[in-house]
């Protein structure tokens, strides 16, 4: 059996799939914050838990928010304080006797979406989470790209390109990201920016399933934020085409069930990529919530 965690600020999903991946159990807690002995605790009560239940020792594959090195199995965590600059996969795989596979959790998003019966077909296929941030993947051949650093589909802390001043105006701030740096595209491109965008230019807090609900009432400024909207994520998703040629992008988050998404983006994609490019298939992520659970488990194929 494989077994996929999810593992955030606010809980932590086992998610078990047998050998056809078949989903046959899943269970979400809370994640503890009082002691980092209680965040394994958690982990390992869930893990034998299903051993339990299944009868055999399963594998166990982890999604975390945060830049994992793949290589030396070393969490970069920012929202689990916990088990922050703690050897929790290390001491989880003492607890557990067993090897624990880990990854970022928007890698592993795209690994389960490009393990998608429909999807298989697309060798290079590019995750993007517009959420609370602007998380990504890349996947090549099945397989997550991680890179030296771990650090391969970061595309939220690439800087927004200068053609971006010509759709939000030149006077637009450069906002500091929560990873140190300024002008970083999660800001803008993000659930979280797309509301921020909308106040930018407007000075009003309105949340983003509202400022949606304007927009399909033809509200003239909601139909304005969303056209710069569009035109910024056409710009910059183009620009990431150009590096990685996808034969997929695959949405996920929040944002990804606004549908307009899917009908702008292949229409002006075109003016920002190379002239002899086509778009690129773009689609909803197809296991929503439950895709980081999954990818996980997938962690431990082969
Ligand atoms: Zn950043």
């Amino acid at each position: 059996m494989l077994y996929g965690f999810d593992v955030g600020g606010t809980k932590i999903e086992i998610a078990v799939f047998d050998k056809q991946l078949k989903e046959v159990w899943r269970k979400r807690i809370d994640t503890p914050h009082d002691s980092y002995h209680s965040f394994l605790e958690a982990f390992a009560g869930l893990v034998f838990e299903a051993d339990e239940k299944f009868g055999q020792k399963g594998a166990v594959g982890i999604g975390v928010p945060g830049i994992v090195d793949v290589h030396h199995k070393t969490v970069f965590t920012t929202n689990i304080e916990i088990a922050k600059n703690k050897p929790f996969i290390q001491d989880l795989e003492k607890k557990l006797s067993r090897p624990i596979e880990i990854n970022n959790d928007a890698n592993c998003f795209t690994l389960s979406e490009s393990h998608d019966p429909e999807f298989k077909q697309y060798a290079n296929v590019l995750g993007v989470i517009l959420g609370t941030g602007l998380g990504g993947g890349l996947v090549i051949n099945q397989e997550i790209v991680s890179g030296l650093n771990g650090c391969a589909g970061e595309i939220g802390h690439m800087k927004l390109p200068i053609d971006a001043l010509a759709i939000l105006g030149a006077d637009i701030p450069l906002m500091l990201c929560g990873c140190g740096q300024v002008g970083c595209c999660e800001r803008y491109l993000s659930g979280t920016g797309f509301t921020w965008l909308y106040k930018h230019f407007y000075q009003e807090s309105i949340p983003a399933p509202k400022i949606i609900e304007h927009y399909y009432a033809k509200e003239p400024k909601a139909v304005a934020h969303v056209d710069r909207y569009m035109e910024l994520l056409a710009l910059y998703l183009a620009n990431l085409l150009v590096v990685l040629d996808a034969e997929l992008v695959v949405i996920g988050g929040g944002l990804s069930n606004f549908d307009e998404i899917y009908a702008e983006l292949p229409k002006r994609l075109p003016r920002y990529l190379l002239k002899m490019m086509k778009a690129p298939r773009i689609e909803k992520a197809r296991f929503g919530d439950s895709g980081g659970a999954r990818g996980a488990a997938l962690l431990c194929l082969d």
